[in-house]
């Protein structure tokens, strides 16, 4: 999971929502008047399903697992518990099916102060509590909403691991390749593959982005990748 910036919404799709709400609030705030309303939105939707796909990461990613094409519009909050919330911009995340219908569905577990303990990547820096193992691809947490997110989210299902370490082997190759361009004056295709590496393997850049520049991490990886990655984190 990477830091998503949320984008203004439009005046259009303001106009639409707001109606959304005040005919929910007119059945009663319910669950049900929720669902109603956002079964019969299709304007909306679309409007919101063409703002979060420009703020997705990479190639319109899931902005939980970011390996998957996103389809869905995720409630953060769900809008099952939060009625009012259904057609509120700050509450809409794009998800993968898989995240959204087989893992997050309408969970929203808190602390006992009532603090939501799951990630949201528009408004959280998941780095504050997720830590991306390298070696095996694994999410692991730094708290409590860490750990609570890997489970609700399913971040550590076998194929998005796999996936990670694919992601990582390829950094590995591509980094050097990127510094190469950069030092020979080759500034088009440098940028070419940074975007390339930026849009296929967000999180696992990253990841690689806080390795420490020490004498273990040359030995173990090498000099070619350790310069490379400090002049991408200088140019970052
Ligand atoms: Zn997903």
């Amino acid at each position: 999971m990477i830091p998503l910036l949320r984008t203004a919404p439009t005046a259009r799709l303001t106009r639409l929502c707001d109606s959304r709400t005040l005919k929910i609030k007119a059945q009663g705030a319910t669950s049900e008047a929720a669902a109603e309303q956002w079964s019969k939105a299709d304007a909306a939707k679309d409007e919101i399903r063409s703002l979060l796909q420009a703020m997705a990461p990479g190639r319109r990613r899931c902005m939980y697992c970011l390996d998957n094409l996103g389809t869905d519009i995720d409630h953060f909050r769900p809008k099952s518990l939060f009625p009012l919330l259904a057609f509120e911009w700050e509450n809409h995340l794009l998800a993968c099916s898989h995240c959204n219908s087989n893992e997050k569905r309408n969970a929203y577990p808190t602390d006992s102060s009532l603090r939501c303990l799951l990630v949201n990547p528009s408004e959280d820096a998941p780095a504050d509590h997720l830590t991306l193992d390298l070696s095996s691809g694994e999410y692991e947490g730094r708290t409590a909403k860490g750990w609570t997110s890997i489970k609700v989210f399913g971040l550590n299902r076998p194929d998005l691991m796999e996936g990670r370490l694919d992601a990582y082997d390829l950094c590995c190759d591509h980094l050097p390749l990127w510094h190469t361009k950069v030092r020979g004056g080759d500034l088009l295709g440098a940028e070419r593959t940074a975007n390339a590496l930026c849009r296929e393997f967000p999180d696992v850049l990253g990841a690689l982005e806080q390795l420490p520049d020490t004498a273990g991490s040359r030995m173990a990886l090498g000099d070619a990748l350790i310069d490379a990655l400090t002049a991408w984190t200088r140019a970052a």
